[in-house]
């Protein structure tokens, strides 16, 4: 599939920024993407915390103008998913990508491939996914047009995905762990004098019960022991995420959570090799942070292809 000087892999804010500044730099460049461009961002309903946009702006169409100014400014996107990096020999390129639609050449590499769903791992969870575990509302809230649903989780995400999920269901119940929301100040007040939220604290799911669909969550209060259970049509995990970094082997070094660790330019330990976004170790996952490390990461890229790094 011929050679880039920079292959970026995951197209979410992280690397279509990195495209965008890549590409203005008049370098060659092919951004790998498994799934639709856009990432997690694309498939958030409302982005409120973006600068720029002082009304909010939907996830998706954020997302569309990061992919078609990084297009327009020549960036080819690749649909295929990366199975793992080789170094090669002395050579033109200076690494081989190995994706589900072949090999490509890239004389320098731009990880950004984000993080996925962490599953709450009880029964029930993976065979009723998709007939009622969902881990995105954005995709499926349309299902639970007035019925009950439920949130795990009492971070960022979850508090938003729960707010949103109030304009479709008839009731939102976010089941959390504790007895005080992870999630920013703002999000909790906005959940707070939401009358459709309903909060179950310091309690976890145990199972996910029902005929054929979701119908009901077993649940255990941590605090006492009880053990009961929540009527619901529908469960929304959003309990964290785990960063995608299982085709890059042993090559880069993780963090204790396995996330890539870099150092303020990008820079991994291996030459030509660099991070940017949700995937790389750090305090603050957000789209403007993705954004940020995206650009570093091309000027990066460029600075090192033209030995000024
Ligand atoms: P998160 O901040 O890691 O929160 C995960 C939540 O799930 C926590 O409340 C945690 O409980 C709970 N949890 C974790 N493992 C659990 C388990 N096994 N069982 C039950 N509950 C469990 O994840 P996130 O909310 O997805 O956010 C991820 C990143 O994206 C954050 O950096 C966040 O700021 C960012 N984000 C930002 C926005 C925004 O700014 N609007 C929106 C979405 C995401 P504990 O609190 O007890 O640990």
């Amino acid at each position: 599939m011929g050679t880039y000087d920079v292959v970026i892999m995951g197209a979410g804010p992280a690397g279509l920024t990195a495209g965008i500044y890549a590409s203005r730099a008049r370098l060659s460049v092919a951004i790998i993407e498994r799934m639709a461009p856009g990432g997690q961002a694309a498939t958030t309903i409302r982005i409120d915390n973006y600068p720029g946009f002082p009304d909010g702006i939907e996830g998706p169409e954020l997302m569309a103008r990061m992919e078609q100014q990084a297009r327009k400014f020549g960036a080819e996107m690749i649909p295929a998913e990366v199975q793992s990096i080789g170094q090669a020999a002395a050579g033109a390129a200076r690494f081989t990508v190995s994706t589900t639609g072949g090999e490509i050449g890239a004389r320098a590499i731009i990880v950004a491939t984000g993080t996925r769903e962490k599953p709450l791992g009880v029964p029930g969870e993976q065979e009723f996914r998709g007939r009622g575990v969902s881990y995105c509302a954005t995709c499926d809230g349309a299902f639970f047009r007035d019925k009950k649903v439920a949130v795990i989780g009492g971070g960022d995400s979850a508090v938003t995905e729960a707010i949103f999920l109030t304009r479709l269901a008839s009731s939102v119940t976010v089941i959390h762990r504790r007895d005080a929301l992870r999630a920013n100040k703002y999000l909790q007040e906005k959940a707070m004098a939401n009358p459709k939220l309903r909060f179950l604290w310091d309690t976890v799911v145990t199972s996910i019960d029902g005929a054929g669909q979701v119908e009901r969550l077993g649940v255990r209060n941590v605090k006492t022991g009880e053990a009961s259970s929540v009527e619901a049509d529908g469960v929304f995990v959003y309990i964290g995420f785990l960063p995608n970094t299982a085709f890059l082997g042993g090559l880069v070094n993780l963090d204790a959570a396995g996330y890539v660790v870099a150092d303020d330019m990008m820079r991994t330990p291996v030459e030509g090799i660099f991070v940017a976004g949700d995937v790389r170790s750090k305090q603050l996952r957000q789209v403007a942070t993705a954004v940020g490390d995206g650009a570093v990461a091309a000027v990066s890229v460029e600075r090192y292809l033209t030995g000024t790094l």
